[in-house]
């Protein structure tokens, strides 16, 4: 009842927006620290163009590097293309993302929602042969950059094609930002009126601080799956300086409070940010991690300081 699956996707959505370049080992490391510290599906890179998107041009070293762990990984895949690319490389579970309005998704795959929503199922269907599994991920879905706010109804309409057509988990995703947690408490209800609960997921960016308010909403209105990313790390390419995903660690301690189990330790997750914004020589959005968990216990006494 309280079993969450989180995702981590900072080596994808939270890596895709860093400038400067990150090692294959950075981020095979950054996986590994990851999943041994409980978080029990990491996105790990994507088969996009390196032209438009050359942080994650390893990715094929990235996964060849992880073949151990392969099955606890989730691929972004932007076509059949990417999908046969996944396949090759032994992928079992891919994600897709359809924006809710057209203009986002042109500027995303150059492809109509409708055009978009046709590949999706030959994606579905050849995945399906060969027992991989498929999300979607439904971008802008409370606000598109180009068209403003969306409208719920659009989204509940798209949910219920993709999962019509054999989308195992749809995500409603809030890309840019501009979600409060009243539109996620409204979207999570009109949504699960038409879909099981269970098949939902919630992507959230913290741009306008209110990430983890907004993973609090949902888990309210019976949500079990959510992204995030270590550190928070990321930003988006829509604004240029904006914080990336719902920090993982920061949300997680909201949610362990709340009586949710994750199977996902804090302590060695504030480790894997510690060692990232190293490898970024920056510190990260996320708080935990730079606070140190309160644990709770008393403080040892300070040792004696004059005060004159
Ligand atoms: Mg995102």
């Amino acid at each position: 009842m309280n079993e969450v699956l989180w995702t981590d996707v900072a080596p994808r959505d939270g890596l895709q927006n860093i400038a400067e370049t990150i090692s294959t080992e950075a981020k095979i490391r950054l996986v590994r620290g990851l999943l041994d510290a409980g978080v029990p599906r990491v996105e790990a890179t994507s088969f996009v163009s390196p032209s438009w998107v050359p942080q994650l041009g390893d990715a094929p070293a990235v996964l060849a590097g992880l073949q151990p762990e392969l099955g606890r990984l989730r691929l972004l895949i932007p076509n059949l293309r990417g999908l046969e690319l996944a396949l090759a490389h032994g992928m079992r579970n891919v994600l897709v993302t359809i924006a809710a309005t057209d203009s986002f998704n042109r500027r995303n795959v150059n492809r109509s929602v409708d055009e978009s929503l046709d590949e999706i199922s030959h994606i579905v269907e050849l995945a399906g042969e060969r027992a991989c599994s498929v999300d979607v991920a439904v971008s802008v879905s409370f606000g598109c950059p180009f068209e403003g706010v969306v409208a719920p109804a659009r989204v509940v309409e798209l949910c219920e094609d993709l999962a019509a057509r054999g989308v195992k988990e749809v995500g409603i995703a809030d890309t840019i930002g501009v979600a409060t947690p009243a539109d996620v408490s409204a979207m999570c209800a009109l949504v699960a009126a038409s879909l099981p609960i269970d098949q939902l997921s919630l992507h959230v960016h913290d741009t306008r601080g209110l990430g983890v308010a907004n993973v609090i909403a949902a888990f309210a209105a019976g949500i079990r799956r959510f992204d995030g990313s270590v550190g928070g790390v990321g930003g988006c390419p829509f604004a240029p300086r904006s914080t990336g995903n719902v920090c993982t660690e920061d949300a997680l301690q909201a949610l362990h409070a709340l009586g949710a189990h994750t199977g996902i330790d804090l302590q060695a997750m504030c480790a894997v940010a510690e060692a990232l914004a190293s490898d970024l020589r920056r510190d990260l959005p996320g708080k935990l991690y730079r606070a140190g968990i309160w644990s709770r216990l008393p403080q040892e006494t300070p040792a004696e300081t004059s005060v004159g």
